[in-house]
């Protein structure tokens, strides 16, 4: 029975798994026999201090071997329930101790032999084991894992404790999966001296030392970055062989003629990516870069020359942004940009109907990617906010041309270590400058004690300076469900009462497009004072007359998400400000929040955040196709070199990875469920 079982096999195959455990360990994602050998310890319990029942001292975690004499149940003076088992070696007895598991009176039948590996303490003034770990010797031929050891303690869910989980993996291991075939060549194990897969999976469950301990996480460690960037690597390679790309003109003279009639100067860095894009462009390879900049730093209208370009060579451009809020001002803002100039702009959201394809530059949202949506002769798509979708989503919109050239761009301060990881496949410009004339947002964590003052400060900023001001209400998930709705609702009842003598509007993802459109028109016109508004706002709005931004329940935001709120302020030449208030009073939670304070740049950070919260919080919700690292770190700069160095020599070497087969087929495994995310 165990013979069938295979890496890919699903978990309820696995004897005394069932569809019933199977459907909660969904909720540790895990699915596979994979899955589950690499759901690894997060910490281990040292039980490997062994002792005479007679030495035993209070006070020590220590695990001894006795036989049980008598096992009783009881009642303490509270009315808790105890169990009591008496056991002994030839040294001495001692007692051993459970609340609430009357069950383990007929576990511990007399005569039985057991080892136990916990705490020791006085009760009732003897020495005793307080719920200590036990286990059954003699009776197989298999090793300890309970007790007596380095144990693993696994992230659990409800119902499935770490107890069951090394029995399950443990099972796994003594049935053919401490051999598994190693995929990796053998003078890349040599060179960065690594262990055996096999030998590390085993060891990072049942180790017998910390050494080993450290060696099997080496080993995982330089896997999980290893596939990211070999994934990467095959991407950028196959991107080159495979795709021709549309080499267009770039006409210099009417290109600086456009620039010359902006309303403002370009920034240098703005020059700067303006040219890596335009000579992207001019190349008959299939541009692939990434724009990153930090809020505020300009990228739309260097995206606008870039379709300017594609117009002035007689084709298209599309450019999808993940909201229909953003949509909306992005065809606004090219207009205004390219309408001078001849160019046909259209917009497709879900409520602007798609008509036909007699227009130069198609500005949507998903919509762009609906089947009846057709162009003519697309050569550049722009996906702003990348991040924000999924891979799939990105390759549809693309599909929709022939090979036209890629330009994605971001405001998610990445830190650079996690995109020279993720993004190794794509060519990396920078907008690392503010055009001219920022101020830098002042901004404060607000105590709870301090909140009047800052309503009175808001008012009277209102009535002497006429600014304007968003509100940001403490709502995360990631879809705005009904009764977060009402929770922002009522919230801005209060906010009416207390800021009576102003005009507010509300803004929350479940308005219809059309209504949304008119609350932010109506702020923009500033016939509204106070905009009170879930973190929709969060990406791209530009209203620069808007100065003043308060974040409720702030703590409850990864540094980078509030730092993209902040950045909705502080776009025009007035002075900003941004308070960050919070209910918790946890003192890390606001030592956090005080790094706002500090820190104006994005990428900076980014890197604190990633360093107090890791990569998984760093935008605040789960995104898109970042690698979920379990024991390797984005902040490994080291490591992350010496991977990506493997990885391009190998790619150098043998781009189909013909002569690894092994590792052949365990890379189209990660690319697989890479395409699927
Ligand atoms: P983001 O990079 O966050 O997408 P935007 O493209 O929305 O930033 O630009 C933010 C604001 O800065 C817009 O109002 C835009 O008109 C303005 N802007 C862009 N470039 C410059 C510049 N070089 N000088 C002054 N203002 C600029
Ligand atoms: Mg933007």
């Amino acid at each position: 029975m165990p013979n069938v079982l295979t890496l890919e096999t699903p978990v309820e195959k696995i004897p005394f798994v069932g569809p019933n455990y199977a459907k909660k360990l969904t909720k540790l994602d895990i699915k596979t026999v994979e899955d589950l050998l690499w759901h690894f310890p997060f910490r281990y319990d040292n039980f490997q201090l062994t002792s005479p029942i007679s030495s035993v001292q209070p006070g020590e975690t220590v695990t001894i071997k006795g036989t049980v004499m008598t096992a009783s149940n009881l009642f303490t003076k509270t009315g808790k329930k105890l169990t009591q088992v008496k056991f002994a070696d030839d040294s001495g007895m001692i007692d051993a101790i459970w609340f609430n598991q009357f069950y383990l009176k007929n576990t511990f039948a007399p005569n039985t032999v057991w080892q136990l590996s916990g705490k020791v303490n006085w009760f009732s003034h003897k020495v005793t084991f307080i719920s200590p770990e036990y286990e059954r010797i003699g009776e197989e031929k298999s090793r300890n894992i309970h007790t007596g050891r380095l144990v693993p303690v696994y992230p659990e869910t409800s119902g499935v404790s770490s107890k069951w989980l090394r029995r399950k993996i443990a099972f796994l291991l003594q049935n053919g999966f401490s051999h598994i075939p190693e995929y990796l060549p053998s003078e890349m194990l040599q060179r960065n001296n690594l262990a055996e897969i096999s030998t590390a999976v085993t060891s990072i469950h049942f180790p017998d030392s910390t050494y080993e301990v450290e060696k099997a996480k080496k080993r995982l460690a330089f896997d999980e970055l290893f596939f990211l960037q070999l994934a990467a690597q095959v991407r950028k390679k196959r991107w080159q062989t495979e795709r021709k790309g549309i080499p267009l003109q770039v006409d210099q003279e009417k290109i600086l003629l456009f620039i010359n009639r902006l309303p403002f100067t370009l920034t240098a860095a703005q020059d700067k990516v303006t040219r890596e894009i335009l000579q992207d462009l001019e190349k008959p390879v299939v541009a692939n870069r990434l724009l990153e900049g930090d809020v505020g730093s300009g990228k739309t209208v260097v995206a606008g020359i870039a379709m300017y370009v594609a117009f002035l060579n007689g084709f298209q451009s599309a450019l999808m942004a993940p909201t229909e809020i953003l949509a909306q001002q992005h065809f606004q803002t090219i207009s205004t940009l390219l309408s001078p100039f001849g160019v046909k702009v259209k917009l497709i959201t879900a409520s602007t109907k798609y008509t036909d394809d007699d227009f130069d530059v198609l500005i949507g949202t998903h919509s762009l990617i609906y089947e009846k949506v057709k162009f003519k002769k697309l050569a550049l798509v722009v996906i702003d906010e990348q991040h924000r979708f999924g891979v799939q989503q990105r390759a549809k919109l693309w599909e929709k041309g022939v090979n036209p050239h890629l330009l994605t761009m971001t405001a998610t301060p990445i830190p650079r270590t996690i995109a020279l990881t993720l993004y190794a496949d794509l060519d990396l410009s920078y907008l690392d400058e503010m055009p001219k004339g920022r101020q830098r947002i002042k901004t404060w964590v607000v105590p709870n004690e301090k909140r009047e003052l800052a309503n009175n400060w808001l008012k009277k900023q209102i009535k002497e300076n006429a600014d304007q001001c968003f509100i940001i209400c403490p709502l995360i998930e990631e879809s705005e469900t009904l009764t977060t709705i009402k929770a922002v609702k009522a919230e801005f009842k209060k906010l009416k009462s207390i800021f009576a003598e102003f005009k507010l509007g509300l803004l929350h993802g479940r308005l219809k497009s059309k209504e949304k459109q008119e609350v932010i028109e109506k702020f923009r016109q500033h016939k509204l004072d106070i905009l009170v508004s879930t973190p929709v706002v969060e990406v791209g709005i530009d209203i620069p007359n808007a100065t003043i931004m308060f974040i409720e329940g702030a703590d409850r935001f990864g540094l980078a998400q509030l730092h993209q709120l902040r950045g909705r302020v502080g776009r025009g030449e007035k002075q900003s400000y941004c308070f960050l208030f919070s209910e918790s009073d946890k003192p890390q939670a606001l030592e956090r929040l005080k790094t706002m304070e500090k820190y104006f740049v994005g990428s900076e950070l980014a890197e604190v955040d990633l360093k107090l919260r890791g990569p998984g919080e760093l935008f605040g919700t789960k995104q898109h196709g970042f690698g979920n690292l379990k024991i390797a770190s984005f902040s490994d700069t080291n490591l992350i070199e010496k991977t990506k160095k493997e990885a391009v020599a190998l790619v150098q070497k043998d781009l189909n990875l013909s002569t690894y087969p092994l590792l052949k087929e365990h890379l189209e495994i990660f690319l697989s469920l890479e395409r699927n995310s």
